[in-house]
Order: C-alpha cells, then structure tokens, then sequence
C-alpha cells in the first residue's frame, strides 16, 4: 500500500500533467491556470501534505469544516477559496480565512460580505457564480444567477467597501441545455467573462472545471480549476 502522502503526490502529478497538456493543446502558458486542490471532506493533515508538494491554492465548501482546518493549518503558506453555497450567517467566519469567495449569487450575500470583510479588516475578492441551467430571475439548482443577473451583481459587488471583483465561476450543469457538455458550457461562462470585462477589466478570474471537465475548462480558458477527487480520492458521502 502506498502512503497517504504517496498516493496524493501521484496523484497531484496526475492532474498538474492533464493541466500542462490542455494548456499546450490550447496554445496556453502554463502560468495562465491556477490549480485549486478542493480539500473538503478531508483533513488538516492532507492540507499539509499539499502545501508540502507545492500546492499553494486550496478550496472548502463548508464553513463548519473549512474555519478550523483553515485555523490548524495557518501558518502555512496558502490561500483560501470558499466555493459552496453561502449563508449569510456564516460569512463573519468565513471572511476571517477566505482570500475568494467564487459562489457570490445574491445582493444580500455581497452587504453580508461587504460589513464582514470591512469589520474584520481583510478586503475580499468576489467572483460572481454563473447558473448556466438557470431561467432570468431564478437562481440554480446549486447556486448562482442567471447570465443575466451577472452585470448588475457585479456592479454591486465593484461599488461596495471591503470587496473586489475578481471574476467569474460556474459548475458544469447536470441538466438543462448545458447537461453533459462542459465544453459549451466553459465557452458560455468565458464569453460572460468577456462582456463582464468590458467594464471591469480587472475581473478576470475564471473559475470553471473540476476532477471530470477540467480539461474542457482549460481549452475553454479558465483561469483556474477547482479539483477535489482527482488528486485526493473519491470522497465518502455525496457532497
Ligand atoms: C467539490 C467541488 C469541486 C471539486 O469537485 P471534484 O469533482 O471532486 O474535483 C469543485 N467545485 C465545487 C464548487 C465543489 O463543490
């Protein structure tokens, strides 16, 4: 049996591999993506063995598994992702180890965001979450807005104190137009990204591709990829 830390190094050499590859394949740099190892579901400990092989960005979805494993592993150097759904009553935690919050979906959520961010002294980068299943005026079946609420979301994110706009982040749709064609989808949520820049040019973080699509992610032009399963296994439970 291979050790723990064995089996993630291999498997992190694994995916960094598939994103070289989709980078040369695209005509990319390989600076120009972002790997985000998704470490839910697994322990302070496996956070350690990544920042040990170089890992420098890490993702949590749950505040309540992501505050004390952020805590224990604070001394290293990494910076936090927050990519799950957000309750406004979990964002004064979150803004204390969170440098990006991908899963920005509602006004409510940026004042909540906003106060926190500007109370705990740490100004925070905010990527709107695009639902590409969703209808004008619904939110998805996992979060975000409609393309067509992305603007005015973004423009609130821009005009308020403590936040800044970084960009733009989807997952893949199980159903609707979108179901099984990640590559569509990631074309869709780029040129999204594109209009966003016309007006600020500075969002241009775009968060798209996870263990299954990420090589689709990267041909489409994301900037980074959030992966959970490829590099530290399949996770107990659904989540
Ligand atoms: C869990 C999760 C990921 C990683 O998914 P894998 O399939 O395990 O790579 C990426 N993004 C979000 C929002 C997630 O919740």
């Amino acid at each position: 049996m291979p050790s723990r830390v064995e089996q993630i190094s291999v498997n992190l050499a694994a995916v960094r591999d598939r994103i070289a590859r989709a980078c040369d394949a695209a005509g990319r740099g390989r600076d120009e993506v972002t790997l985000i190892v998704v470490t839910k579901t697994y322990p302070a400990e496996d956070v350690r063995t990544l920042a040990g092989l170089g890992v420098r960005h890490v993702a949590e979805n749950r505040d309540q598994d992501a505050a004390p494993k952020a805590a224990a592993c604070a001394e290293l150097p990494l910076t936090w992702h927050f990519v799950g759904q957000l309750q406004t009553n979990k964002v004064r935690s979150v803004v204390r180890y969170a440098d990006h919050v991908h899963s920005v979906d509602r006004p409510r959520l940026v004042a909540a965001l906003s106060g926190a961010a500007v109370a705990a002294g740490r100004p925070l980068g905010c990527l709107v979450q695009v639902a590409l299943d969703a209808e004008s005026g619904d939110r998805g079946e996992r979060g975000g807005v409609a393309p067509d609420a992305v603007g005015p979301l973004a423009d609130a994110i821009a005009a308020t104190d403590g936040l800044r706009l970084d960009g733009v982040m989807t997952v893949a749709p199980l159903a609707g137009r979108y179901a099984g064609q990640p590559r569509a989808a990631f074309d869709r949520l780029v040129e999204i990204s594109s209009r966003l820049r016309e007006t600020h040019p500075a969002a241009n973080m775009v968060s798209a591709g996870m263990s299954q699509d990420l090589d689709e992610a990267v041909a489409a032009g994301a900037t980074h990829v959030r992966v959970g399963t490829a590099v530290l296994g399949v996770r107990p439970g659904l989540r």
